[in-house]
């Protein structure tokens, strides 16, 4: 069988299969996406971009548009509604970008694509990947229409339902929260600070407050009762109930907002033979610490590095080392957000305990450290 023209499909062209594109064209090789929306999502999601995930694009051009774009902050605190139990500081990092920067999706997405057309990358759509082929030198993937494509390695980075996953025979082990959960992009006024990411652990339960670009707050919080399009007088009971009481804030508009189930879920492998996984097509947890997106672009990058090696004529047993140790990272990370969301979700009883061991806990500069490390995602380099 000859060589294809192509060295790498990219399946999915969410923030995940933007990067690993990104990267393997900056090295050279001819990527090709397909992705199976008209237009790229306009949905906000993940909001919060870590320094690590910085670091990593910084070699791509990227980053000084998405600096631009979002709003640098420098700690995340855990609260009892007004009462501060942790503050975990992003600014003392040795890192470049010693902060947390917010910036919607939508605005990553757009700027991942921007520079991916730079770089001479097509992404064909709307193209749906519906079956996967491989070969002893190459793999085919075909798409809904009929059409072939094949490419000496594919990436799918095609989200949570991956259809790449599922062509390739990869089981997806893990399970769901039993928690709905609200979210909202809202504009505010009142006590919110606009330098801090606020968890509040509050006796009536969970509200999540972050400052995004525009003068907007994202709002999460866990409720049962949480409808698929929240209004106002829904964000504002939340935060009555929940935020800060002295200062209390107070809701003019919401802008966009959802509902949704959190899963926590892990591929057995992320090889098979010519296929790689990446992102949320590898790996799904909760959104707590904002973690989810930021592994996934992780993924991106180290994964178009490695393959570049491989392509070059480096031995493919490479890419089996790099799909283990990226797996072991992903069930670190999702270890966390398991633990964090855990620690949020608790029963109604155990909340003033809970708040009285964040408060011992966070009186000490090594724990606040250890967990800035954590989150930034600076303890992976
Ligand atoms: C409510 C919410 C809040 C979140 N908040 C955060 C946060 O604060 N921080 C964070 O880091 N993460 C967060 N996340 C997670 C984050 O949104 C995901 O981790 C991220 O979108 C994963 O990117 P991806 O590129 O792997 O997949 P996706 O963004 O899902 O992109 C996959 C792409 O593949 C395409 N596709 C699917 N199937 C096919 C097919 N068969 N053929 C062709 N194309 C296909 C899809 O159309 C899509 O464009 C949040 C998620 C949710 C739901």
């Amino acid at each position: 069988m000859s060589t294809p023209d192509i060295d790498v499909i990219v399946v999915g062209a969410g923030p995940v299969g933007l990067t690993a594109a990104i990267v393997l064209a900056d090295l050279g090789h001819r990527v090709r996406i397909v992705d199976n929306q008209a237009a790229g999502a306009n949905t906000s999601r993940a909001a919060v971009v870590h320094s690590r995930t910085l670091e990593l694009l910084e070699p791509y051009g990227v980053v000084p548009a998405l600096t631009a774009r979002g709003l640098p902050i420098p700690r995340f605190t855990i609260r009892d509604r007004d009462r501060t139990l942790i503050s975990v500081p992003f600014d003392g990092l040795p890192t470049a970008y010693p902060y947390t920067l917010m910036i919607s999706q939508a605005d990553t997405e757009k700027i991942l694509l921007e520079r991916a057309t730079e770089l001479g990358i097509v992404v064909a759509r709307p193209a749906t990947v519906a079956a996967i082929v491989q070969g002893n030198n190459s793999v085919t993937a075909t798409l809904s229409g009929g059409e072939r494509i094949s490419a000496r390695y594919l990436i799918g980075a095609d989200g949570m339902h991956s259809t790449v996953r599922e062509q390739a025979g990869i089981g997806f082990t893990g399970g769901s929260y039993a928690e709905s959960f609200g979210l909202a992009d809202i504009r505010l006024t009142g006590g919110i600070p606009r330098d801090e990411v606020i968890l509040y652990f509050s006796p009536a339960g969970l509200v999540v407050v972050a400052p995004l670009p525009d003068d907007m707050y994202r709002v999460v919080a866990v409720a049962q009762d949480a409808p698929h399009d929240p209004d106002t007088g829904f964000v504002q009971r939340l935060l009555d109930d929940r935020g800060p009481r002295a200062v209390p804030g107070v809701v003019t508009e919401v802008v966009w907002g959802s509902r949704f189930r959190v899963h926590h879920r892990l591929a057995d492998s992320f090889r098979r033979g010519r296929i790689l996984l990446a992102g949320d097509a590898a790996h799904v947890h909760s959104p707590a610490g904002g973690q989810g997106m930021n592994l996934g672009i992780e993924d991106a990058v180290t994964t178009g590095r490695t393959l570049s090696r491989v392509l070059r004529g480096e031995t493919a047993a490479l890419l089996d080392e790099h799909a283990a140790v990226r797996r072991g990272t992903a069930r670190s990370v999702m270890s966390t957000a398991g633990r964090l969301t855990d620690a949020a979700t608790i029963p109604a009883a155990a909340r003033p305990l809970r708040n009285t061991g964040l408060r011992i806990a966070g009186a000490a500069p090594v724990v606040r450290r250890r967990l800035a490390y954590r989150l930034s995602g600076l303890d992976r380099r």
